[in-house]
């Protein structure tokens, strides 16, 4: 597509992923692997184009939320193994033979069922993960109902327990984290005690990466910071560097001064006191760029900041840029990402919106061209 038609439009940098992905990996002790979150889209980047870049760079796990999305980096031609991390139906089962996906499960008639699929494709040992919840409140078995669990499994056949995961509510919190880990090592115990012997436990986030408080498990599912993010600013003083892939443009639509007392936006929001220039900008909140962003946000023009001002619209977006010299309608604006020596990070914009760059990923919505680059 014409990068002058798109109103705006993501730049994703390939080899920024492949830097971070390697960067993980460096963080990370021999044999601990990374499993790469890629649900959502790969947090809006693109699943299949980022799944296979990571590939590329020796990646062989990835983790998405739901059966769609792993079926949409199969017809990718994405050959690694694929968790299924939150969602199935029973009537999904057969696709996850079909497709070989490997189920992260917490139900014994969902495991049951799919003993019985397996049975019917004429046996084998179908892997799959089991869920513990040590501390979420969310998916997994909790802890007192592992027992029960272990007599109720030890009766199907043709599977095999391939991992045992939990998921960290907090892995910036050491003393919740050291909890929920010694809740895990307990139950992984029990496993153990009855005999099963999972080639894979795995339990920690970005953040844990980051901090290197991996505990004892030999898979990682790292899903922000493969995409340059830090899932809380101060983790970017801890020594790794991650690099943004996710660069996002529009265009300046028009330029229009405007007197003093005028105001600008639905809702009067911005009060003028003096003669300015508005930028409008052809892009807004159903492009993703949240209205928690009106009236506090920042944009890059011509490598300087500049105020988002008023509420933003559905499809526009004003911005006051009386004082940058030179400009004009045309000229690139950019929302997240670097321009010259300015760079706008989703961390700070996810300040502005009062959220967590996870969302800010997220929410850029489908009207908004990915364009591939490295
Ligand atoms: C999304 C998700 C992750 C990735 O978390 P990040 O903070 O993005 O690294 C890991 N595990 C599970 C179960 C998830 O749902």
């Amino acid at each position: 597509m014409d990068p002058q038609s798109k109103k705006s439009w993501a730049e994703i940098d390939l080899k920024a992923l492949a830097a971070n992905y390697q960067a993980l990996v460096r963080r990370l002790q021999v044999p601990t692997e990374i499993l790469a979150v890629v649900k959502a889209n790969a947090y809006g980047h693109g699943a299949v184009p980022v799944a296979r870049c990571l590939a590329g760079q020796g990646c062989r796990f990835f983790g998405v939320a739901q059966l769609s999305e792993a079926l949409e980096l199969r017809r990718g031609k994405l050959r690694g193994r694929i968790l299924v991390l939150s969602h199935l139906d029973l009537k999904e089962i057969p696709l996850l033979f079909r497709y070989r996906l490997t189920p992260v499960l917490d139900r014994i008639e969902m495991v049951r069922a799919i003993s019985r699929e397996a049975r019917r494709r004429g046996g084998g040992n179908f892997p799959i993960h089991l869920k513990v919840d040590t501390g979420m409140g969310r998916l997994g078995l909790i802890p007192a109902e592992i027992p029960r669990f272990l007599r109720d499994f030890r009766c199907l056949e043709n599977l095999r327990m391939e991992g045992i995961m939990t998921h960290l509510s907090e892995a910036t919190d050491p003393v919740f984290t050291r909890f929920q880990r010694q809740e895990f090592q307990k139950a992984v115990r029990l496993f153990l005690d009855a005999g099963y012997r999972p080639l894979y436990t795995h339990s920690s986030n970005s953040a844990a990466v980051i901090l290197r408080r991996t505990g004892g498990d030999n898979l990682v599912r790292a899903g922000l910071a493969l995409y340059g993010a830090y899932p809380e600013y101060r983790l970017a003083k801890s020594g790794l560097t991650l690099k943004p892939v996710l660069t996002w443009k529009t265009r300046i639509q028009q330029i229009k001064k405007i007197p003093p007392g005028y105001r600008v936006g639905y809702g009067k929001m911005f009060l003028n006191r003096s003669a300015r220039a508005v930028a409008v900008l052809p892009m807004g909140y159903a492009d993703g760029y949240l209205r928690s962003l009106s009236n506090r946000a920042e944009v890059l023009v011509r490598g300087q900041r500049a105020p988002v001002i008023g509420s933003v619209c559905m499809d526009l977006t004003m911005v006051e840029v009386g004082r940058i010299p030179l400009v004009k309608a045309g000229d690139e604006v950019t929302l997240l990402g670097r321009d010259g020596r300015g760079e706008i990070r989703a961390e700070e914009m996810a300040a502005w919106a009062g959220t967590i760059p996870y969302e800010i990923f997220t929410s850029i919505s489908g009207r908004v061209p990915r364009v591939y680059s490295g």
